[in-house]
């Protein structure tokens, strides 16, 4: 236990920092501040790595993308008021996106915050914070602090992962407590997040409707790859012969170049299938919510998920398979062994042919060299160098550079690439990319639109700071979406413009990192492996045509126009 010295007497942030540290907490990142800044201190003394930003937004993102890699909480420290408010836009990211994150954010005195007299800072953060989180706790009594700990990561990752807040006033870290009786109020967590196994009927009723199908297809989200049961998945994937097609973030589960990757065919395979296997994957506005046009009406769909009030939240579930993808997804392996499944060849020859003929299309537009460069041929180049260093992370954010990146960047590994996930928010990007480096020790590439960057941007200093390895591609066209946007009026910008010859690499200068500009594929697949070699920081601004991108992306359908500013279109009373 760690003591202010060899006295009697021991405090709420030594406290906190022991009950995280008995449960294998090794890493915080925050912004410090009243009242938490000894409690950084105090980590970092204690041997925890305190990584502190520039933001309370990306040190959170980063708790949570720390949460997906390690499958621990990852945790997040935030000071009253603001900074705890910066903080919630992660927590409720980590909860939408299912990854296991705890907030811990120091608050004002309650006996001041609760009659409204006006403290610094003051805000009832417990109940801010609440909607947006899958549990708030406060620990009001020092003695109750290894048991809010215990709490809170048992929350954060037993069942469905998600963001826990826990609200710790500063007074309470600040309280004294006996050495001799605090040891007992700290206490490891036993089987943090116990296996779930499925019922052997939901297994049999699952393969029973496989094993009727003309044209199976298995969808693997990112709580596939969250569940770290990569080899059962791939065996059962490989064992049926079913087509898979994984969600962004599922990538690299098997690696995008397994022949049985439906991910070249991704429309046709929706499109066609007439049942589906949902494994850790949601049928929300992603997968169109399983409805048709996108899907064939006649789908039928089975779906894996430890969170069972998951099933038939868009569709019928014709097999609900409630339990942890490890242990469902062997316990449909065992079942195999009664009920061997062939996959109809037609449907696979079906899918093959789709997915050569689209990748002879994607080969000739990489090949293409315009100038000024536009996102495929910007992409071909990144693609290249990734393809011979297949253990990079990629951290993936924009628009048209998301839509792009996640089509043309094959990943090889699981959980290799974190992006802007169910929510599409951006600003995760030097975020998660910090959590990638220092949780795995491994390089980072970013891909960033020029407009996502800017979320983030000022985390380059914290980049440099740490001197991890992280690379930013910035793909710049100068704009949200693109950047030739003429206004309409007036002498500002229009909105979507932005500064169109922005280098952003002198950001990295600034801070003593490496930068960049390139202008063409060549230079840039140059560069990109000269920044990957330093092992260091680097910003490479890749200058791309202003017109290059569409408005909304992939999204143009969710984007509602303006009547007023969009082409008249004369109807008549018949219509
Ligand atoms: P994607 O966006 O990649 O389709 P989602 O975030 O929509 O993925 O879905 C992830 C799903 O995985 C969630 O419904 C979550 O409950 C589930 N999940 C997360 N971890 C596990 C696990 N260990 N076992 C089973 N299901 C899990």
């Amino acid at each position: 236990m760690t003591t202010q010295s060899a006295g009697l007497l021991t405090d709420g942030f030594h406290l906190v920092v022991d009950a995280l540290k008995a449960n294998q907490v090794r890493t915080m990142y925050g912004i410090v501040g009243i009242p938490i800044t000894d409690l950084a201190r105090t980590a970092q003394a204690a041997g925890i790595r305190y990584i502190g930003f520039r933001h309370e937004t990306s040190a959170g993102y980063a708790a949570a993308a720390a949460g997906f890699l390690t499958a621990r909480p990852g945790v997040c420290l935030t000071t009253s008021g603001p900074g705890f408010l910066n903080g919630l836009a992660a927590l409720a990211n980590a909860t939408t996106n299912c990854f296991p994150m705890i907030q811990i954010s120091g608050s004002s005195q309650r006996s001041i915050v609760d009659l409204q007299r006006g403290d610094y800072q003051e805000i009832d953060q417990l109940n801010a914070a609440r909607p947006l989180a899958k549990a708030a706790y406060r620990i009001n009594r020092v003695e109750d602090i290894g048991l809010g700990v215990a709490r809170a990561i048992r929350t954060a990752i037993t069942g469905r992962p998600g963001g826990v807040y826990l609200d710790i006033p500063g007074d309470v870290l600040g309280q004294a407590l006996q050495v001799a009786g605090a040891a007992d109020t700290i206490w490891p967590l036993v089987d943090p997040a116990p296996r779930q196994l499925p019922a052997a009927t939901a297994v049999d009723r699952a393969l029973e409707v496989l094993s009727q199908a003309q044209r199976p297809l298995i969808v693997l989200g990112k709580g596939a790859a969250y569940a770290q049961a990569d080899n059962v998945i791939r065996e059962f994937v490989e064992t049926t012969g079913i087509p898979f097609l994984p969600m962004s973030m599922a990538k690299g589960l098997l690696p995008d170049s397994h022949p049985q990757s439906a991910g070249a065919a991704r429309s046709l395979a929706i499109k066609r299938a007439d049942i589906v296997l949902l494994v850790g994957a949601r049928l929300n506005w992603l997968l169109g919510h399983g409805e048709s046009p996108q899907w064939s009406a006649e789908a039928k769909f089975i779906q894996v998920d430890i969170a069972a009030s998951e099933f038939d939240s868009n569709r019928p579930i014709v097999a609900p398979l409630a339990g942890d993808i490890g242990s469902v997804m062997s316990a449909l392996l065992d079942g195999l062994a009664q009920r061997p499944m062939v996959t109809p060849r037609a449907w696979t020859t079906e899918l093959a042919e789709r997915k050569a003929r689209n990748d002879a299309k994607m080969r000739q537009r990489l090949a293409e060299n315009p100038h000024p460069m536009r996102f495929y041929n910007a992409l071909g180049a990144i693609r290249a160098v990734l393809q011979s260093n297949p253990d990079v992370y990629v951290v993936n954010e924009g628009a048209n550079a998301l839509d792009l990146t996640r089509n043309v960047i094959d990943m090889q590994l699981p959980r290799h690439r974190l992006d802007t996930g169910t929510w599409g928010v951006m600003g995760i990007g030097m975020g998660y990319a910090i959590a990638a480096a220092v949780e795995t020790g491994r390089p980072v590439v970013a891909i960033e639109g020029d407009s996502a960057f800017g979320f983030s941007g000022m985390e380059i200093e914290t980049i440099c700071r740490y001197r991890l390895p992280v690379t930013v591609v910035i793909l710049n066209n100068g704009g949200v979406y693109r950047g030739d946007e003429v206004p309409t009026c007036g002498s500002d910008p229009a909105p979507t413009v932005l500064n169109g010859r922005a280098r952003h690499e002198l950001i990295a200068a600034a801070f003593g990192g490496k930068g960049y500009h390139v202008t063409t594929p060549v230079e840039l697949a140059s560069v990109l492996t000269e920044a990957l070699a330093s092992n260091g920081p680097a910003i490479i601004d890749c200058e791309l045509d202003p017109a290059s991108g569409v408005e909304s992306g992939h999204l143009a359908n969710l984007n509602p126009i303006s009547a007023a500013s969009a082409p008249q279109i004369a109807v008549s009373a018949d219509g």
